[in-house]
């Protein structure tokens, strides 16, 4: 295996048009250790990013010590990526783990027993519901746990305690997704498969810096535009990432949207496809609602006018329309850049809408892929961890909620359903005022990844609440907690997680957790016993003690709903792969695509949400929908343009945007323990125009100040890749770095860095789209101004898009498989080697 922190993607194997994507096992076992060292290898799959692809932990000693791709699962082939060859397991054995239970004393953490930790918790929470009430209650979690754990966590949330509030982090990632799946086809869960990049003939990339964000499957796109027959590209996005470097090779296009512009732009998409009747109307009259509306609220988006909201020549939307108009299938997939905007789902129903005009689902090629960030985020909307009820279940239905109910024998007034679920964003409002009194968080550091961090800060370290936080690390977080519960990590814990296009896997247990680190599912358990939470009988409210048992518990409440689950078990799951829902007695493999019989969810009893209004966010009622007689018909629904909340002004001129990047993960909990990762990017930054810096006497690698009307924040800067007038800043970096964890062998500097130097989210701004409550992490207006000189390059890497005209190959430590002080340096892209097999180096 080459050297996949210089080799992203690794070499290439290029095949044709419907024919299966080659298969190459990726490895990567820590220095030193080869494959006769191995005592044993446990199936699992990455937990790095929403791709999920099929793993093997290699174990030794009872350390897990590498990982290996599985060649026979269907998401990815063998094939792994950087994050999960080198990110995946190194953090396990890291000294800085947390082993006990911690509680705040004197102003202090410090370390104490489980029945100690918990007993503060249950106490407060015993108090709370006595003197407030269930409202009192609010938890945070995660994109990160298990299947088991989120629905376990659902049932204590809506059965237990009786609180709307429960959330996840995926409300910062992937509840746009959820949300526009919901309006147009009536619940959630992904139409489309990985399988249809075997099969299109063009990939529309809308936001979705997949190059950085899912590198296996880049390589999978990668392996059909090197081979015959290549589907061409077309790439939404302000900066000139890999992606609209492969529109332009491919011919294809690269559209990019000024920032906060993105539903002009489908608009005027949309309204080309009726311009120049590339509209199935037979099957949009079949199977859709709402044309004659879509086609009025399109009408004033001509080329012209899109140019001018959007700074996209009206020639290049002309194009990439007629590329999609005339294209046989076409694969669309959708990430944060739409996500993260403030009309998010409205942008990405518009998705929808074109396929659906042009009846391009549930086929071969014509897959829709609204992704995600995280690994598990999926489970969590599925499991009703995120305020939805379990299953895709109607909080609006009472039958819905007494089916629920039912299977957990308590009274259905118990469950929340009074009003919609309650979003991260006003779970944190509440946690401000003293509303919520008890914040629950896991696995995940909202210190760093929430938008205005400042505030976030206040909120958590603040007297109005009692903040528990359960996680592996003492996070940036997890500082500021009044109770720090210690967590098994992956490999740790058995369990199940769903990827981004429904592939269920298990995650078996590897290894032991440190010292007395326990499953969120055991802590979750725990709180449950120990609150004494029972069902109408009498008996315990959680019936299950083990993950399997938990599965099973899951699986049966999923009968009947399109999130069906009923044909899986553990034992199934030990396969040779994957298995993607629903799994049933009809689907007994699985289920690569939906919609393949244009049936969608929307039936007025069946469906998952009555909709809303993708303005204003405003409920549609049951006596509404029930009025349209979806009965099954996917709706077409549109929106017309509104600028975002903050615009660009004389003090503030440029527009602020933020983004994953290539190497590392969320805030680096595990990345960043990576040597072989952190080396490659270090450090944050942030990226300008080259005009923007010259305007400023600003040059690559110069210290500048990022200010917006919340925050700033100073980093070095990289010059030369994104359109002029932007700004983009990585969001992973927070305070934590490895030179101050005890084991990392680096010169240990004091203390921790201010927290508020280099975070992305000091800037952002706490507003959301109005249907799914995402925040808008991709606009806010700032300046840049210089500080000082820097010493070099700017620490981003050059490897992806962060590579300018003026950046230069950097020098990087190397760990991976050689000696632990050997270094590589990072090559300028785009760099996608041929498989020797197939002709190359
Ligand atoms: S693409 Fe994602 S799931 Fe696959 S190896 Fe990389 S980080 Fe892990």
């Amino acid at each position: 295996m080459s050297d996949r922190i210089a080799d992203i993607y690794g070499t290439r194997t290029p095949h044709a048009r419907g024919t299966a994507w080659p298969a190459r096992v990726d490895q990567y076992l820590d220095p030193g250790i080869d494959d006769a060292d191995v005592d044993t290898w446990v199936q699992s799959a990455c937990l790095l990013c929403s791709n999920g692809c099929g793993v093997d932990i290699a174990v030794k000693d009872g350390r897990m010590v590498g990982v290996r791709g599985r060649a026979s699962d269907v998401v990815n082939h063998g094939r792994l990526g950087p994050k999960g060859l080198y990110g995946s397991t190194g953090w396990a054995n890291a000294a800085d783990r947390l082993t006990r239970p911690l509680v705040r004393a004197g102003g202090r953490l410090v370390e104490t027993d489980w029945e100690t930790a918990m007993g503060r918790i249950v106490e407060r929470s015993k108090q709370l519901l006595d003197e407030k009430g269930p409202l009192s209650h609010g938890f945070y979690t995660s994109g990160q746990l298990f299947l088991e754990e989120y629905y376990t966590l659902a049932v204590i949330g809506k059965a237990g305690l009786g609180t709307p509030h429960m959330d996840g982090n995926t409300r910062l990632c992937t509840a746009t997704s959820a949300a526009a799946f919901k309006e147009s086809f009536g619940a959630d869960g992904q139409p489309g498969s990985y399988t249809d990049i075997e099969h299109c003939d063009a990939v529309f990339l809308y936001g979705h810096n997949m190059p950085e964000t899912q590198t296996v499957l880049w390589a999978r796109i990668l392996d059909r535009t090197r081979g015959a027959d290549p589907p061409r590209i077309v790439c939404v996005d302000p900066r000139r990432t890999l992606v609209a470097m492969e529109a332009e090779r491919t011919g294809g296009v690269h559209l990019a949207p000024r920032v906060g512009t993105n539903l002009a732009l489908m608009n005027g998409l949309t309204r080309e496809l009726f311009e120049h009747d590339w509209v199935d109307e037979a099957w949009v009259a079949q199977h859709t609602l709402g044309v004659d509306d879509l086609r009025e609220v399109v009408s004033p988006y001509t080329p012209e006018h899109v140019a001018e909201i959007c700074g996209v020549p009206a020639d290049d939307v002309r194009r990439a329309a007629r590329i999609f108009g005339e294209s046989e299938a076409v694969l669309s997939t959708v990430l944060q850049g739409f996500y993260q905007s403030h009309q998010a789902t409205a942008a990405s129903v518009a998705v929808h809408n074109l396929h659906l005009l042009r009846g391009m689902i549930g086929r071969p090629g014509a897959g829709i892929l609204q992704m995600n960030g995280q690994p598990t985020a999926q489970n969590n909307r599925e499991c009703g961890a995120d305020g939805d009820l379990p299953g895709f279940r109607n909080w609006d239905n009472p039958a819905h909620v007494q089916e629920l109910a039912d299977a957990w024998d308590i009274d259905p007034m118990t469950i929340p359903h009074w009003a919609p679920p309650t979003h991260a964003m006003q779970i944190f409002s509440y946690a401000e005022t003293g509303s919520i009194e008890l914040l629950w968080i896991s696995a995940t550091n909202p210190a760093v990844s929430m938008p205005e961090s400042a505030r976030i800060r206040r909120i958590l370290g603040g007297d109005q609440c009692f903040v528990v936080v359960q996680d592996l690390f003492l996070t940036e977080t997890a500082e500021l907690a009044d109770v720090v519960l210690p967590a098994a990590g992956w490999g740790e814990k058995t369990g199940c997680f769903t990827n981004v296009n429904r592939t269920v896997h298990l995650s078996e247990k590897a290894v032991d957790p440190p010292g007395e680190a326990r499953s969120d599912l055991d802590i979750f358990l725990m709180y449950a016993d120990a609150m004494g939470f029972t069902n109408e009988s009498g008996d315990p409210l959680i019936g299950w003690r083990s993950p399997e048992e938990a599965f099973e518990a899951w699986a049966a409440i999923t009968r009947g709903r399109p999130v069906d689950y009923t044909g899986l078990s553990y034992a199934k799951l030990r396969g040779p792969t994957g298995i993607p829902w629903p799994v049933n007695e009809e689907h007994p493999q699985g289920t690569d695509r939906l919609y393949a019989d244009a049936v969608f969810p929307t039936d007025t009893d069946y469906c998952e949400t009555f909709g809303h209004d993708l303005v204003t966010g405003g409920t549609v009622t049951e006596t509404e929908h029930r009025a349209m007689n979806p009965a099954g018909r996917a709706f077409l629904k549109g929106a017309p343009y509104t600028p975002a909340h903050e615009l660009p002004s004389d003090d503030y001129p440029l527009l602020y945007t933020t983004g994953r990047t290539v190497y590392h993960f969320h805030t680096r909990t595990k990345t960043g323990r990576s040597r072989d990762l952190n080396d490659a990017a270090p450090d944050a930054w942030v990226e300008l125009s080259q005009a923007d810096a010259d305007e400023r006497g600003i040059t690559e690698g110069d210290w500048v100040r990022v200010e917006s009307p919340r925050g700033a924040i100073e980093v070095r800067a990289r010059v030369g890749n994104v359109m002029t007038g932007a700004v983009f800043a990585p969001f992973h970096y927070g305070h934590w770095e490895p030179e101050t964890a005890p084991d990392s062998g680096a010169d240990q500097p004091e203390g921790h860095r201010d927290a508020s130097h280099r975070l992305a989210n000091e800037l952002t701004m706490t507003v959301w789209d109005p249907v799914s409550k995402q925040p808008t992490f991709k606009t806010a207006a700032c300046q840049v101004t210089r500080t000082r000189d820097g010493d070099g390059p700017a620490p981003a890497p050059t490897t992806a898009d962060s590579v300018t005209p003026t950046s230069s190959r950097r020098e990087v430590r190397a760990t991976a498989g050689g000696s632990p002080t050997s270094s590589r340096v990072l090559p300028d892209v785009p760099h996608y080697p041929l498989d020797p097999a197939q002709g190359g180096r």
